[in-house]
């Protein structure tokens, strides 16, 4: 029997969240997610799509990761799709952190687990949370090849002058400290899947890229290679987020410390969970933010105001950075739902070429499409992020038809 199914799974360390794809078509068998692992109230919903896709849901203590997988695979089992099926080729797992090291997809062996484990101090938040995903399916299935995809590979072409900070430069290799950029997956699928739009390779396209959910990134991508990105050791840096602040001078965390007397753990807090559009007026769902905006909320119009402000400043640092701009994609919650973000981002940058069609703009739909008028020198395009698309397509791609 041929092997084409790939489970890809994202860990978190509190969560599980998992698709089954079938490789011959790529379509989705199940979709689910575990959360709050090690709780009480641990709660799983899975929905068989290949089997009516009537979602299931229920809550019940699941102790730890391992028995979130053995739920997930008694779930699976119900139509036959169990992790113990001759049909399973791999599963893929969402790994953040590679560092410098990781530039591809890998096959998981103890090598590979103990370099994951190395970059933990980089990333303390994900990189175990990852690990113990792995170290789990291992577990149920070491017969089978377990493939890390990282977040931070796509990320490795970009040159020196853009991954390096201006620091010392034995302090920053001491420390691994460098900009490692994250959301790679999506940014290398989004790139690819622009070029397809435009009907051309992705090699001969300069696209940015606008990763725009929770968290959020933009990527510089010349002929299909990142070539810059705004996240950096941390996926702190760059633009603002649902509550992240992005870019800000080093010197305010001294300042909060010195002058404020908060310890670094309340800082981390404050700038990564209390921070970006939260921060700023106490929402971090764009809709909620339109919707009070609609309503002449001032502070909501500030919020969306800094929002556009950075963004705007990203896309033409960006364009400097490629020269030749063939195309802006817009991805993730925000870049693919809210239209007046994507308006407002692009207003007044005519002179680059960049025009944002209204009636376009204004049209809902799934796939990916064009937004900029016809004949525009520069297309600009919703696209749809899928990582675990991505994800299953390399690590099918890497372990083939085994
Ligand atoms: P994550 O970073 O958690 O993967 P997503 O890419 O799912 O995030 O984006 C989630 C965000 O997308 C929400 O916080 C919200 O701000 C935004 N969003 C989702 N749907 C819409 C919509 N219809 N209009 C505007 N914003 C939306």
């Amino acid at each position: 029997m041929s092997s084409t199914r790939v489970l890809v799974l994202n860990s978190g360390s509190s969560s599980v969240k998992y698709q089954l794809l079938d490789m011959r078509d790529s379509s989705r068998l199940a979709v689910g997610l575990v959360e709050r692992i090690g709780e009480q109230h641990s709660r799983l919903k899975h929905t068989p799509l290949a089997a009516g896709g009537e979602s299931r849901e229920w809550t019940e203590p699941i102790a730890d990761h391992d028995a979130a997988l053995k739920a997930v695979s008694a779930e699976l089992a119900k139509d036959g799709l169990g992790l113990d099926s001759p049909e399973l080729a791999a599963i893929g797992h969402r790994v953040v952190h590679g560092g410098k090291h990781f530039t591809e997809p890998t096959v998981v062996d103890d090598a590979v687990l103990a370099e994951i484990e190395r970059l933990i101090p980089v990333a303390p938040l994900h990189n175990p949370a990852n690990l113990t995903g792995i170290r789990t399916a291992q577990a149920l299935r070491p017969d089978l090849p377990q493939v890390a995809v990282f977040d931070t590979a796509f990320h490795t072409t970009m040159p020196e002058s853009a991954a390096r900070y201006a620091i010392d430069v034995e302090t920053a290799d001491r420390h691994r400290i460098r900009r490692y950029g994250f959301h790679g997956t999506s940014h290398a699928y989004v790139s690819r899947a622009t070029a397809r739009l435009l009907g051309k390779a992705p090699e001969d396209v300069n696209v940015i890229v606008l990763h725009l959910g929770n968290g959020a990134s933009a990527s510089a991508v010349r002929g299909g290679k990142c070539v810059d990105t705004s996240m950096g050791l941390t996926p702190l840096e760059g633009l603002v987020m649902g509550t992240r602040s992005g870019d800000m001078d080093p010197a305010v965390i001294f300042h909060l410390a010195r002058v404020g007397e908060m310890s670094i753990e309340e800082i981390d807090t404050l700038l990564n969970k209390k921070s970006g559009l939260i921060g700023l007026c106490g929402d971090n769902d764009m809709r909620e933010i339109r919707r009070r905006i609609d309503e002449g909320d001032e502070r909501a119009q500030l919020a969306f105001d800094i929002y556009i402000h950075r963004l705007k400043k990203y896309i033409g640092a960006y364009y400097a950075v490629l020269g030749t701009v063939d195309a802006i994609a817009f991805t993730a919650g925000v870049g693919e739902n809210a239209a007046p973000v994507r308006e407002a981002a692009l207003a007044g940058l005519e002179q680059l070429g960049l025009v944002v069609d209204a009636e376009r703009n204004a049209v809902r739909g799934d796939g990916p499409r064009l937004i900029s008028p016809a004949g525009a020198r520069v297309a600009v395009a919703v696209v749809p992020t899928d990582e675990e698309l991505e994800i299953a397509t390399q690590t099918y791609a890497l372990v083939g038809n085994a």
